[in-house]
């Protein structure tokens, strides 16, 4: 955070504010801002002056189209050194899981610190400026904890400190391999034995200025049903959000039937797990009254497309969730892709494959599950607009590379959604601080480099 005042001049700033009229983006687009004058003190905005046509004398200049910075609501770091390994040969979800576990099984607080201050700066690099990190791997190989029993979430939390980025740490309870059966050997160290230990661990976590402490059920197949209500609980007597993988695969939703005469879903409203801060992770395989149990309690739904599309998992019925009352969010999930701009076009364009009709949401719409909506989910309040009283975090896209340059500045979140990519990100901004500058990471010097030797590590 920047104590020191300091002003930002936006070339052009899509402000995050939704004032569109239904079908106002065939009409004419979303309309952005030329020329905004941004006053940041303490983390915060403390002023916006519109009609600001050049950069008023000290201001920090960032060229290009500001956006309100951009919500990674669902992460596994570790996944990260998967990518492109994976692709070898077929399969199933069921079969790169084996793999996964094969990556987990190396990890030491050390590594991972090392691996996700990596990814977490190639988030930042993308002008992701907060992730939910849905963190399992508690404890050392074969279930034994560490001196300190929260090393790993430690490292995670100051992993984002060091790659300038906010974290929302969703330690998650993770206690069997499936319905009635015990974990695994690969399973072991992610479990605390039972969900009154979960507890015990997690309370002895403490928040910081970049990082929220959440709490998250992996699964209805790692959480026996006893035990939902306690991670509940735990979660709602501190306000703090809780986050669930949620029906990403039939398999889940029949070994449920059989043990539980029930979906999922609805195994979750039993037991109280369903609510405004809660997230459905996935939310694929639904049944209508799935849609509408979640829709209803506003449980949220966060999207992953480019990894359930990497994982043949299947479409989830994001638009029928949204109807319901379900916000949307998006996560990049195993970082098959880091880049939220591909999440939020991927969301759009995969209902246009299933339905064959185009424009289910506006480019506005989807800014906003990539912006404001995913940051609530993950427990920050006031990011996702850019406006006095909101904190200062912004990722500015270029306007003139090969892939933006062409349509009217006024199609700014078009722009945004349909051209740009996270190679695109020039500027990232967290709670005032200039993380990313021109492209570069002001704080982690060679991110590639980083990537290179810590996903190196884990393979030797
Ligand atoms: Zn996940």
């Amino acid at each position: 955070m920047t104590a020191t005042p300091r002003t930002y001049w936006l070339e052009h700033a899509w402000l995050g504010t939704l004032p569109q009229a239904p079908g106002s983006a065939r009409a004419g687009g979303t309309p952005i801002e030329p020329g905004v004058a941004v006053d940041v003190e303490d983390g915060r905005i403390t002023a916006v002056r519109t009609g600001t046509p050049a950069p008023p004398p000290g201001a920090e200049v960032l060229r290009g189209l500001t956006l309100p910075g951009l919500a990674n609501a669902h992460s596994h770091a570790f996944h990260r050194a998967l990518r492109s390994t994976v692709q070898v040969g077929s399969g199933t979800f069921w079969t790169w899981r084996d793999i996964m576990y094969a990556t987990a099984d190396r990890l030491t607080p050390d590594s991972y610190h090392a691996l996700a201050r990596a990814v977490y700066a190639e988030m930042a690099l993308a002008g992701i400026t907060a992730v939910g990190e849905f963190h399992y791997v508690h404890h050392a190989p074969g279930g034994t904890p560490y001196a300190d029993p929260n090393a790993m979430g430690e490292a995670l939390v100051e992993a984002a400190a060091e790659a300038g980025i906010r974290i929302t740490l969703l330690d998650t309870a993770y206690l069997s391999s499936g319905f009635g059966q015990p974990p695994t050997t690969h399973q072991l160290r992610f479990s605390d034995g039972d969900a009154d230990a979960w507890a015990a661990r997690v309370s002895a976590l403490r928040e910081r200025d970049h990082a929220r402490i959440g709490a998250a059920i992996h699964s209805v197949r790692a959480v026996p049903a006893d035990q939902l209500a306690t991670v509940a609980r735990w979660a709602e007597e501190r306000r703090a959000p809780l986050h669930v993988h949620l029906s990403e695969q039939t398999a889940e939703n029949d070994a449920c039937q059989e043990a539980h005469g029930c979906t999922p879903a609805q195994l979750l409203a039993l037991h109280g797990v369903l609510g405004p801060r809660t997230t459905g992770v996935h939310n694929t395989h639904l049944t209508a009254e799935d849609v509408s149990l979640i829709g209803g309690s506003g449980t949220g739904t966060c999207m992953c497309p480019t990894t359930e599309r990497d994982l043949a998992d299947g479409i989830g019925p994001a638009v029928a969730l949204q109807n319901e009352g379900s916000p949307l969010c998006l996560g990049s999930d195993s970082h098959a892709v880091i880049d939220l701009l591909e999440e939020a076009r991927a969301m759009e364009t995969n209902e246009r494959l299933r339905s064959r009709t185009r424009g289910h949401w506006t480019a506005a719409a989807l800014l906003r599950a990539a912006s404001a909506d995913g940051h609530a989910a993950l427990g920050w309040d006031g990011i996702g607009t850019i406006e006095a009283g909101a904190r200062a975090d912004l990722v500015t896209l270029a306007l003139d590379s090969v892939r933006t340059a062409g349509p009217l500045p006024r199609l700014g979140a078009e722009t945004a959604v349909f051209a740009a990519t996270a190679a695109d990100v020039r500027h990232t901004v967290v709670a005032g601080r200039h993380v990313v500058r021109d492209g570069a990471h002001t704080l982690v010097p060679d991110v590639p480099g980083a990537l290179a030797r810590a996903v190196e590590a884990l393979r030797a």
